[in-house]
């Protein structure tokens, strides 16, 4: 059997890349190694995939090959990512730039995109590996498991495997070998987009709390990333949007083996002064109740809870015992809860992976310098992206990136 393109996965990347070359009428197959497509669509925003954002700069992706990514991303922008799934009939619902399919369903745009591979007639091979990519003169040999035939011949190749994050939606980090045994450098792969765990003392007090607030990291005293929104308390440590944002940083230096902090404002939205006044205020005018109780106007009352505790005050105790000093030492505690980091979620509960294949080995077509007409796309490359659809919009662009890069070498081997 023999191809013009093979794309090794088949999750948003590798459906896109397919999609793009059958439409050059390259004869292209996919392989993938579950018995389903676009899996991890599924999961995506919660079910109801944030598949990209109108708000798009380099900021958005978070390690040094911003540039790279903005390059791709610019080939195949928003713009043409809207346009693509309208011509699939998946309109789009913006939220404040976020992008989702109008029916708010994940499902939707896995279904329009394995409808298309299924009009297209894209043949698929499910529940296959690749075990070995070897060059034969102009073409590359692939050795199978799991399929039919064994070796099948192919003039490009598009490595779209994903990461290690969420190995039970395929992407279990197997595409990282492949990409080794080309000889192609692999930047060591770690959880971005996770929960952070930490040893501090009472976490249990506030478990379940949802409060806006912002989180610094601090590495070797340093503040390396912080971020705002709704941050989740839990008894082994912080989770929710903005510490997944920042958290890339504290795991990168974690193995780096540096001490990292976490520093919490959950009043990030009040002045230091003005938040006195108003502690000041609550206890006074609320005496005849507990602390928590006084304060509960202003703080979720577990979060209070565990706030008193750490400051060495009971939260049950009368709001009456309360004077200016402790009101001072609360309030200047509650702009800076202090979160010693000693771990992180692991891949089975990350978004997404920082590291994968060193874009220094890649040209600008994704094609890999020392092996022409070898491609990637997706998760796979080390580009990763913050919440908010920008880890699937790099898996669109370079996978179409991928797509027309792979078309043109094979009209110029012609
Ligand atoms: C819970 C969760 C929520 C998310 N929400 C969002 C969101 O709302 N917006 C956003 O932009 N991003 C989100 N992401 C991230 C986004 O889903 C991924 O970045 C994106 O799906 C990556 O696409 P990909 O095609 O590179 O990899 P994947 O989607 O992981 O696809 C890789 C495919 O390759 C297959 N495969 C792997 N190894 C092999 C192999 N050796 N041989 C053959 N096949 C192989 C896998 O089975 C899989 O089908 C979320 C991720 C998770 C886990």
């Amino acid at each position: 059997m023999s191809f013009d393109c093979v794309v090794i996965g088949g999750g948003a990347a590798g459906m896109m890349a397919a999609i793009q070359c059958k439409e050059n009428n390259m004869q292209t197959v996919i392989i993938e190694h579950t018995a389903k497509l676009g899996t991890k669509i599924l999961k995506t925003g919660n079910g109801k995939c944030n598949f990209s954002n109108t708000f798009m700069t380099k900021e958005m992706y978070q390690n040094n090959n911003a540039d790279y990514a903005m390059e791709i991303i610019n080939r195949f922008n928003v713009d043409d990512t809207i346009h693509f799934f309208e011509g699939l009939s998946v309109y789009k619902k913006e939220r404040n730039g976020y992008l989702y399919p109008r029916s708010e369903m994940a499902a939707s745009v896995a279904l329009a995109l394995t409808g298309k591979i299924q009009a297209l007639d894209i043949p698929v091979f499910f529940e296959t590996s690749v075990k070995k990519i070897d060059r034969a003169g102009s073409e590359y040999v692939l050795q199978l498991e799991g399929a039919k035939t064994n070796t099948i011949k192919t003039k490009t190749v598009i490595l779209a495997c994903g990461s290690a994050a969420s190995p039970s939606s395929g992407s279990d980090g197997s595409g990282y070998k492949l990409v080794r045994k080309l000889g192609v450098k692999v930047v060591k792969p770690l959880p971005a987009l996770t929960a952070l765990e930490s040893d501090k003392k009472n976490m249990k007090l506030a478990t379940g709390v949802r409060a806006l607030g912002n989180v610094k990291i601090m590495v070797a005293g340093r503040v390396v990333a912080e971020d705002t929104g709704e941050i989740q308390f839990t008894d082994y440590g912080i989770s929710g949007i903005p510490v997944f944002q920042v958290s890339r940083f504290a795991v990168r230096a974690m193995e780096e083996g540096q001490r990292v902090e976490a520093l919490v404002d959950v009043a990030a939205d009040i002045k230091e002064d003005d938040l006195l006044s108003m502690l000041k205020c609550a206890v006074n005018t609320r005496k005849h109740q507990s602390v928590s109780e006084s304060l509960s106007g202003l703080f979720n009352k577990k979060l209070v809870m565990m706030i008193c505790k750490d400051v060495g005050i009971e939260g049950n105790s009368s709001a009456s015992d309360i004077d200016d000093d402790i009101c001072q030492r609360l309030a200047r505690y509650m702009k800076s809860l202090h979160y010693h980091i000693t771990g992180y979620k692991g891949n089975d509960y990350a978004q997404v992976c920082q590291g994968g294949v060193d874009v220094s080995g890649l040209n600008y077509n994704l094609e890999s310098v020392d092996n022409p007409g070898i491609f990637f796309a997706g998760e796979l490359v080390d580009i990763d992206g913050r919440c908010g659809g920008y880890n699937l919009q790099w898996a669109w662009s370079s996978g179409v990136v991928a797509a027309k890069s792979a078309f043109d070498y094979c009209n110029r081997q012609e």
